[in-house]
């Protein structure tokens, strides 16, 4: 398996904005993870290792995408409705065996194969079949017109999935629709995740006095779950470097990324920097983004590190810039920046320049059909119920100063980060 160098995430500088990180990250990481086959059924949600290369033209042969009546566009008069005889049928799966013969209308139906000579399809709904049998086919119908052509999806020997995509069930449909039953793709990441904090106590039991119960581990764990990663929930550690450190350098052989949430500010009782400078060899990523503070990357016996804030929110911020990318480029995926949807705010907002922040928000309808964002009316970095109660994050931009109602912003819904 690759490892990691030690200095894999050294980093000079002082506050890094979020696009350099990634571009560092994209720079910097190889994929560590194997190649398996599996089945079509297997593969939605995990990653492609290659190229699917069409074998076949998509569609394989000329067909009509209507039900209708197959015609040369030349038997069709330019200006007036046409009236043809019906000489012939063709279901879908059925073929003419014939060529179409001038001034004829084939009765066809959608994926049947076009006959030999046919260009352009009338749909039925466009037609009508007179008491003697013959059709009376409307005029202004293009050359064309409803038919497929071979090829004109996907030709055979071009890419049509490229390696590293994330396999949503379209993409497998695809891989089916060339012939595929099995594809190569990256065997999962496996991520080792830990909670540290001694006031966390795991959901399930009643909870002790001065204790918290400790959910960031959950939403790490589906978030990860959800990249394709086969998460190994190793509990929560003390707020003990040693402890940390040896659990740590525990997991590191059989994973391919660590990843811990909480103790890795600078205060005495953050104990993961620590641990993991004893352990391997630590950087700080400062990002110059808000919330998420200090993300702590590393290495423990090649194997990467990832520490993120303990506060629910600064979680989910920086799992989105750097746990999403990490992951998936240690896993021989493209890390696809998410996309990003102009909304109107309804909503003021102020920010210092210099860094790029993230509003939690809901989307509202608002005047004449637009998509309003409106920002939830807190902004602690604990309120997991400000993650729980809106739609996504609006982003303002490191240049940004502020927000007022009405101006452009760019929405981030959580569908597009978790
Ligand atoms: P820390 O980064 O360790 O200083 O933690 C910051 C805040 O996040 C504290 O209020 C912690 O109690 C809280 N926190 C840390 N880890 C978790 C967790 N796994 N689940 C819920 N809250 C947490
Ligand atoms: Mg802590």
């Amino acid at each position: 398996m690759a490892q990691l160098s030690d200095d894999c995430f050294a980093f000079g500088g002082a506050l890094m904005p979020v696009d350099e990180a990634l571009a560092e990250l994209r720079a910097r990481l190889r994929p560590v993870t194997g190649i398996e086959r599996v089945t079509l059924h297997e593969a939605a949600g995990r990653i492609l290792a290659e190229d699917v290369i069409a074998a076949v033209d998509l569609p394989p042969f000329a067909n009509s995408a209507v039900d209708g009546y197959a015609v040369r566009h030349a038997d069709l008069a330019p200006d007036a409705d046409t009236i043809l005889p019906v000489g012939a049928r063709v279901p879908a799966g059925g073929a003419l065996g014939r060529p179409i013969r001038p001034g004829e209308a084939v009765r066809i139906f959608t994926g049947a194969p076009m006959p030999e000579g046919a260009d352009t399809v009338m749909m039925q709904e466009d037609a009508e079949v007179l008491p003697d049998g013959r059709v009376r086919l409307r005029a202004g119908l293009k050359r064309g017109a409803n038919a497929r052509d071979a090829g004109e999806d996907v030709p055979k020997g071009t890419v049509a999935l490229p390696a590293g995509r994330l396999l949503r069930p379209q993409d497998v449909g695809m891989a089916a629709a060339l012939g595929c039953d099995a594809i190569a793709v990256r065997a999962r990441l496996r991520v080792a995740l830990f909670s540290t904090g001694d006031e966390l106590a795991p959901p399930g039991a009643a909870l002790p006095p001065l204790k918290v119960y400790d959910s960031n581990r959950f939403t790490l764990h589906a978030a990860l779950t959800r990249l394709g990663c086969a998460v190994t929930d190793l509990g929560i550690l003390p707020d003990r470097a040693e402890a940390v450190a040896s659990a740590l350098a525990e997991a590191a052989p059989a994973h391919d990324l660590l990843l811990t949430s909480g103790g890795v500010s600078t205060g005495e009782e953050d104990h993961v920097k620590a641990a993991v400078e004893a352990a391997g060899s630590l950087f700080f990523w400062r990002l110059a983004i808000k919330p998420g503070r200090p993300v702590a990357l590393g290495q423990v016996g090649g194997t990467a590190f990832a520490g993120l804030p303990g506060n629910p929110v600064a979680v989910v911020v920086t799992f989105v810039h750097v746990v999403r990318p990490l992951a998936l480029l240690l896993a021989g995926g493209t890390a696809v920046p998410p996309l990003r949807f102009p909304v109107r705010a309804a909503f003021r907002y102020r920010k210092k320049a210099g860094r790029r922040e993230y509003v939690r928000a809901s989307l509202v309808p608002g005047e004449g059909g637009a998509v309003e964002a409106r920002n939830f009316p807190r902004e602690g970095a604990g309120l997991l119920s400000s993650l729980v109660r809106t739609d996504g994050l609006v982003e303002l931009d490191e240049a940004a100063t502020g927000v007022a109602p009405g101006d452009q912003v760019a929405f981030l819904p959580y569908s597009e980060l978790l």
